[in-house]
């Protein structure tokens, strides 16, 4: 089947129209009819080749959403017509103890991602900024019917990549959890922590954003441009997300935590984070890293925010407007997600 695209030919250039072919239908996989696809800056920093050499062109996208179009002989967890939603995976082993843990994200044998990954039959995998995709229905998620169809893409990444650690670092009541940048991931972040019950900060570059931080659940806003928001806030968090996509200052964070608190990096910038080791030493702290989250996880993120009515601040796009976005995304002008409406790739 051949499907239009958005394609980046090579590193660093612009996004363009192309056509990629998707695989036949095979007996467990499903063939989605894309409505809405995430701008990540994972996107970004993988077309502008951050994180070294990638197989051009390369079609981003895995925050896709979209209905069920055909399904594979052997498909029984999913039928044509529901709506449905693919995320930063689309294959692993499935025997590994990791994947048997559920935490195929971490497979041992490697996982497939959506885009620029290796596929089973050794081709390229292409991503969501298309209007089809054809993937084995076990890493195909359901969509609540509650949750509005473009404000449910940014989900399928930015949610599950902000639920997973606030879920392992216990994010609750009683517990102080400070969001590091507002942008796709530290949005959710925000919205997901005040949910959980947790007690949430926002730390952004600066107070512009203040009203929106609030009104998306946030007890407290403040600069980390201004130096005096380290000294007040020194030792209170219990969790540090930090979601920023560029190089910070770890120490600095890693101050603001309690004994026994943790800040876990999800934000993966192209140049290395270093840090003191007497920052963790000081106070029994945890420097940790984690990556989106598991498939069964993934389900229950998306009911989570079913259940409390969650969805992304999205902006709708047209296909033709990527680039554009793209340079929003870098200038931290983004509130809070972009989403590509994929009918405009028709
Ligand atoms: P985003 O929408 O661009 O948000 C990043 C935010 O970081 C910005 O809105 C900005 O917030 C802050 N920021 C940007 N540049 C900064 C700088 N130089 N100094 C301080 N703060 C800065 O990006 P995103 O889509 O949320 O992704 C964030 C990062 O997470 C990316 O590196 C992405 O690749 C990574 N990611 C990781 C995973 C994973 O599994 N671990 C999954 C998805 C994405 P303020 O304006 O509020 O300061
Ligand atoms: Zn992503």
């Amino acid at each position: 089947m051949r499907v239009n695209a958005y394609a980046a030919p090579a590193a660093g250039r612009p996004l363009v129209p192309i056509t990629i072919d998707r695989r036949d239908v095979g007996p467990d996989d499903v063939l989605i009819e894309i409505e809405y696809a995430g701008i990540c800056h994972s996107d970004i920093h993988t077309v502008n080749g951050d994180w070294g050499p990638q197989p051009f062109p390369v079609v981003p996208g895995h925050e896709i959403v979209g209905v069920v179009a055909a399904i594979g002989a052997r498909v029984t967890r999913h039928r044509v017509g529901d709506r449905v939603g693919v995320g930063c995976m689309v294959g692993a082993c499935g025997a590994c103890a990791n994947c048997r843990s559920g935490d195929e994200q971490y497979c041992l044998r490697g996982m497939v991602a959506t885009y620029a990954g290796t596929d089973r039959d050794g081709t390229t995998t292409q991503g969501g900024y298309s209007t089809h995709v054809v993937v084995d229905a076990g890493f195909v998620l359901r969509v609540p019917d509650a949750i509005e169809p473009a404000a449910a893409a940014p989900l399928l990444c930015a949610g599950i990549t902000t639920y997973s650690p606030l879920r392992r670092w216990g994010a609750g009541p009683g517990r102080r959890v400070a969001v590091v940048g507002l942008g796709g991931l530290g949005h959710m972040a925000v919205k997901l922590a005040h949910a959980m019950g947790a007690e949430v900060t926002v730390l952004s570059q600066s107070l512009k954003k203040q009203e929106d931080g609030l009104r998306l659940g946030a007890d407290a806003y403040l600069a980390t441009s201004d130096p005096a928001t380290f000294s007040e806030l020194a030792g209170r968090f219990d969790l540090i997300v930090n979601t920023v996509s560029a190089v910070v200052d770890v120490d600095a964070y890693l101050s603001l935590l309690a004994l026994d608190g943790a800040l876990v990096n999800v934000g993966a910038p192209a140049e290395p984070l270093s840090l003191n080791a007497m920052s963790l030493i000081g106070g029994r702290r945890t420097y940790a890293g984690s990556m989106i989250g598991g498939i069964a996880e993934t389900q229950e993120m998306l009911d989570f925010c079913a259940e409390h009515g969650i969805g992304a601040e999205v902006e709708v796009i047209a296909a033709d407007q990527v680039n554009e976005a793209y340079e929003r995304v870098l200038a931290s002008e983004v509130r809070y997600r972009f989403v590509i409406d994929a009918s405009t790739l028709r």
